[in-house]
């Protein structure tokens, strides 16, 4: 084991300047990732954690229009939240489908969105080809065998799938993350906040280093959606996602008037479908839009050998959830 100093800032401002001003500092938050990365799995040596889940950033405050949520919200607690439950029920359905009771309660929202890919040979420090681990020295999984891995927004230098199931439904709903730095505060569009590898797979949002996720606003669910989140894995809990599908449609005289999908399992960030929502606008709530939605939603993959079933089953996945939500 590497030894760490453990710190417990005062406040946010000194929790940002400690960590911006030490390029060996990080952030800990429930420790669900960061500890297993450290301790568990020897992937990564911060010198100093600064601890921030005693920092006055915990807590949900509903507006008109959108849910305000604390980065130090835990899951649990989010998912436990009666507006989530009544205004924003795929938000829940994604965060009991994740992880264990357990974790859940230690595990935080702004963690949640900042956890590290699942990917064997990343977590491997004897597999010397990982260039998110390692910048330029090539990428394990692409060789394989990889399963767990993303095709969507994937590249040669890297394949690894962002495994939130939260962020998926979040993306999927224009969810805002509000920033904290050294030199004031900025609001990202979730959408914009996590960065496809390309040739720097190392680098995974547009968070400096330093910056700190304060809080999150989720805007509700247009009056009269319905919604859900279809997640398909190798067994019932306790599993990260093969497929997953976050929908939310809004009906009209068997049209489909506005629709929402993300998809997990499949993307190296968490996938907005944009396409899919294109096909679905407007159009009649059947079969043959479902398809041609979910033929929309996975174009140009990325595939290896091991990842090859992950694009009929996506399909599948976002045509089942829309069946759910139209049914
Ligand atoms: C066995 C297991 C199964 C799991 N299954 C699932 C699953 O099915 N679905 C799913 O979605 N997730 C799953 N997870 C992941 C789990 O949800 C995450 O580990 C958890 O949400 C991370 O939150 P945390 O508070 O523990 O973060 P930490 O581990 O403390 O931190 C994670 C990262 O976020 C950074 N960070 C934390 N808070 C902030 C902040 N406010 N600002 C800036 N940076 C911050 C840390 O520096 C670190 O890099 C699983 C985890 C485990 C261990
Ligand atoms: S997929 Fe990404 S994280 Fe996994 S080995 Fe390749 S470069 Fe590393």
């Amino acid at each position: 084991m590497r030894p760490f100093e453990y710190v417990r800032a005062a406040d946010p401002a000194q929790a940002v300047a400690t960590v911006t001003a030490d390029p060996a500092a990080a952030y800990l938050a429930g420790g669900t990732t960061q500890l297993d990365l450290i301790l568990k799995d020897g992937i990564i040596s911060p010198e100093r954690l600064v601890d921030v889940t005693r920092l006055p950033l915990k807590g949900i405050t509903v507006g008109d229009t959108s849910i305000r949520v604390g980065a130090t919200t835990t899951m649990e607690e989010l998912a436990a939240d009666p507006t989530v439950a009544e205004r924003l029920p795929f938000v829940r359905e994604a965060l009991l489908a994740g992880a264990s009771v357990q974790l859940r309660n230690m595990a935080t929202i702004g963690g949640n969105l900042l956890q590290r890919t699942r990917c064997r040979y990343y977590r491997d420090p004897t597999v010397a080809a990982c260039n998110k681990r390692q910048p330029g020295t090539g990428c394990a999984a692409v060789a394989g065998p990889a399963r767990m891995h993303a095709i969507l927004g994937a590249s040669e230098h890297c394949i690894a799938l962002h495994a939130s199931d939260l962020a998926v439904a979040l993306v999927a709903l224009d969810t805002v993350v509000h920033l904290q730095g050294t030199t004031g505060t900025r609001a990202v569009p979730l959408t914009e906040f996590y960065l496809e590898p390309g040739d720097t797979p190392n680098v995974e949002t547009v968070l400096q280093h330093g910056e700190l996720i304060t809080q999150i606003d989720i805007p509700f669910l247009p009056e009269g959606a319905r919604s859900t989140y279809l997640k398909v894995r190798d067994r019932a809990s306790y599993e990260f996602a093969l497929t997953s599908a976050a929908v939310a449609v809004v009906l009209e005289d068997g049209a489909i008037r506005e629709g929402r999908v993300g998809l997990g399992g499949v993307g190296t960030v968490p996938w907005r479908a944009w396409a899919a929502e294109e096909v679905l606008r407007g159009a009649p709530a059947n079969d043959q839009t479902f398809r041609a939605a979910a033929e929309a939603a996975v174009q140009n993959p990325f595939i290896v050998a091991g990842t090859a079933f992950k694009v009929e089953l996506a399909k599948r996945t976002l045509v089942r959830a829309l069946h759910t939500v139209t049914g």
